[in-house]
């Protein structure tokens, strides 16, 4: 990376430096091959998933400040696959070079606080919470004792790192699970639906937003993602506008997902954000015209963005490590995938991951289908065969 600012379209043939190469990694790796540019991975593990599209694999820790520097000097743009790596130890890159997005989004983000406030600042409709920061704190919350989460600041994730509380006297030992660390409490939504707007901006401040995505969640995992959402055009409208107010406020650059619950009056509100590619954002490698991943790599390296529109309804299906045969271990056997090719309409992504462990994202499958329904309920009959054939 030179000292100088690349302002303009990243040509093609240069480099870009990727934190992370887990599946998202992987997927943003081979996109970029397609289109012509070199990746620089840095991951934990030789056996990492972007292996097979990496130009260059830099096995380490991403918190190692010196790994993550060499990346940066072997690349024009960096970017992450993950929001946990500490921004402190990326922000040095862009004092000589580019990081999209920036340093100053990973620091908001990492912080639930910091995001709740920042969302609060802008008027963005968000689940209701009070901040819980130590042991005054929690003598002077203002719970009466009804359903409510207790979160973590920093570092959680499907489902970790957070409890439920709904007794006044469950809240410090809660508390207590969590390690008296400072926390978030929010309110629990009884919500009627999870769904995400996956978005991108451009460096040019252009925004192009996804098809409004349904999630489906089973033991706090991504379990499936029915893209459109059933929801009202009111409600899409409401969606993409909260999602592009959210972009803009962060003058982002690249591609993001924000969670938000449809609550049973059909308000809407803002779970969380994640700054990069996501799970619920699938979807778009195979039923939208330009992938999360190309769309990313678009908005990182200054390219105009691509059309986010629909090619086909679809359903995107996990496939998690719960699928393999009893013994999850290296060599253990496959699922009957001839259960995904016997279905046309289907496309199997694997991830290239072993072992393979209970929870563990391995890969997906992606139903496309003119009509939602039959998607669905393919994906349903997919899902329910690779279950019971095990
Ligand atoms: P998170 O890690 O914050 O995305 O939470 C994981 C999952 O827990 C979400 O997808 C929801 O299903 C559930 N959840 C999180 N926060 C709340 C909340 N305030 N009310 C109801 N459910 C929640």
């Amino acid at each position: 990376m030179t000292a100088n600012k690349q302002t303009g379209p990243l040509p093609v043939g240069s480099t870009i430096g990727i934190l992370g190469g887990g599946q998202l990694g992987w997927m943003i790796g081979r996109e970029a091959n397609r289109l012509g540019y070199r990746t620089v991975v840095l991951d934990g593990s030789a056996n990492c998933s972007a292996r097979h599209v990496a130009d260059e694999l830099i096995v380490g820790s991403l918190s190692d400040p010196e790994l993550v520097q060499q990346v940066a000097e072997k690349s024009d743009v960096v970017t992450l696959e993950t929001e946990h790596v500490d921004y402190r130890y990326i922000q040095p890159i862009e004092e000589t070079g580019l990081l999209r997005p920036g340093a100053a989004v990973f620091k908001m983000i990492q912080d639930r606080l910091r995001q709740r406030r920042f969302l609060e600042q802008h008027q963005i409709p968000q689940t209701p919470f009070q901040s819980l920061e130590n042991e005054d704190e929690l003598t002077q919350l203002q719970w009466n004792g009804e359903k409510a989460i207790l979160k973590t600041r920093s570092g959680g994730y499907d489902g970790k790192g957070q409890v439920r509380v709904d007794k006044a006297g469950s809240l410090k030992a809660a508390w207590a699970e969590l390690g008296n660390t400072p926390c978030v409490l929010e309110q629990f939504v009884d919500f009627k639906m999870e769904i995400s707007v996956i978005l991108a901006r451009g460096v040019d401040g252009d925004i192009r937003v996804y098809p409004i995505a349904e999630n489906v969640h089973r033991n706090h995992i991504l379990h499936m993602t029915i893209a459109p959402a059933r929801v009202s055009d009111a409600v899409v409208k409401k969606a993409e506008e909260i999602g592009a107010a959210i972009a803009e406020a962060m003058d982002y650059v690249g591609l993001m997902a924000v969670e938000l619950f449809l609550s049973n009056d059909d308000e809407l509100l803002v779970n969380e954000i994640a700054p990069r590619v996501h799970n619920s954002g699938h979807f778009t490698y195979g039923a939208c015209e330009t992938s999360q991943f190309e769309q990313h790599l678009r908005a990182v390296c200054g390219l105009p963005l691509g059309s986010s529109g629909a090619i086909c309804p679809s359903v995107m299906l996990n496939v998690l490590g719960d699928l393999w045969p009893e013994a999850h271990e290296e060599g253990a056997g496959q699922p009957d995938w001839q259960h995904v090719f016997a279905s046309p309409a289907s496309r199997l992504y694997l991830y290239s991951k072993s072992p393979a462990r209970v929870g563990r994202k391995m890969g997906h499958v992606l139903v496309k289908h003119a009509d939602l329904d039959t998607a669905i309920q393919t994906a349903e009959d997919i899902f329910e065969k690779l279950s019971t054939a095990k």
